[in-house]
C-alpha cells in the first residue's frame, strides 16, 4: 500500500502516545517522530548552561543561544526507531529522566523555542508517511494530517505507568513526586499561552484507562485502515 497520510496524536504526559505511535509506524513502514524528546532535548541543553535550575529559569539567555542547541534523530535499526541527538551526543536516556520532566514544562512554553522546533517537525513531516506523537500536533504542526487522535487517561494510572517506567531503568524515585510530575506538567501544557495541550476539533478521543495494549492497537489500526480507504 503506497498511500501516505499524517497521523497526529496529542494527549497527556504518560499516556502511552509513543507506544502506539512506534507501533503504527513500525506497522505502516512510516516515520516515527517524538516531537516530546526535542523540548526535552531544548530542557537539557537549558539545565547543561545553567539557564534553568529549580527556582531559575533565564529565559533570555535561552533565547539568545537557541541556535547552539542542534537537535537530530540518528535512527537506530536495533531498536527500530531514530535517537535524539543534542549537538552529536545520544541523549535518548538523559532525557528521560524526572528531573529532565521536572523543568521541561516551563522550557516548552517559551514560544520561541516552539517555533524553532514547530519549524523541524513541518520540515519532518513535509513528505507525509509521518506519525508525530506530542502536544500540539494535530492544533499547529500538522492541522491538516489526516488522522488525530487524543489519548488521555486518569492522572493514577499515567502515574503509576511512568513509575513502572523509571523504576525499570533504575531511577530511584517515588510513586509521589512521579504523580506530582504528571499532574503539574498537565497543568503547566494545558494553560500555558501558546500552543496549549487541547483537543482538535477533528480529533478522535481515546481514554485508555481500561484498555490493553493490543485493544488499543486494534482500534487505532482500524481508524488508519478506514482514512487510508478515504485517500
Ligand atoms: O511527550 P513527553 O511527555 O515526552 O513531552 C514532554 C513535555 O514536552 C510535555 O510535558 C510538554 O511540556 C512538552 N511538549 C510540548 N509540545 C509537544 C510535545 C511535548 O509542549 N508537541
Amino acid at each position: 500500500m503506497n498511500k501516505k497520510i499524517t497521523i497526529a496524536i496529542d494527549g497527556y504526559s504518560s499516556t502511552g502516545k509513543s507506544t502506539i505511535a512506534k507501533q503504527l509506524a513500525h506497522q505502516l513502514g512510516y516515520v516515527y517522530v517524538d516531537s516530546g524528546a526535542m523540548y526535552r532535548a531544548m530542557t537539557l541543553f537549558s539545565m547543561q548552561h545553567g539557564y534553568i535550575s529549580s527556582n531559575h529559569f533565564d529565559v533570555v539567555s535561552l533565547i539568545n543561544n537557541l541556535d547552539n542547541a542542534h537537535l537530530e534523530f540518528i535512527y537506530n535499526h536495533s531498536l527500530g526507531f531514530g535517537e535524539m541527538y543534542l549537538n552529536k551526543v545520544n541523549v535518548e536516556k538523559t532525557i528521560r529522566t524526572l528531573e529532565v520532566s521536572n523543568y521541561v514544562s516551563k522550557v516548552s512554553a517559551t514560544p520561541e523555542v516552539r517555533k524553532k522546533l514547530v519549524t523541524i517537525q513541518k520540515e519532518m513531516g513535509k513528505h507525509k508517511a509521518v506519525v508525530m506523537d506530542g502536544r500540539d500536533i494535530g492544533t499547529v504542526v500538522f492541522t491538516d494530517a489526516e488522522l488525530k487522535i487524543f489519548m488521555t487517561s486518569t492522572a493514577e494510572t499515567r502515574a503509576q505507568r511512568r513509575f513502572d517506567e523509571l523504576i525499570q531503568k533504575g531511577e530511584q524515585v517515588s510513586y509521589k513526586d512521579v504523580y506530582t510530575n504528571v499532574v503539574e506538567r498537565d497543568s503547566l501544557d494545558t494553560t500555558r499561552k501558546d500552543s496549549p495541550l487541547v483537543k482538535a476539533d477533528d480529533a478522535i478521543e481515546i481514554d485508555n484507562s481500561h484498555l490493553t495494549k493490543e485493544k488499543q492497537f486494534e482500534i487505532i489500526l482500524k481508524l488508519v485502515e478506514e482514512k487510508l480507504r478515504d485517500v
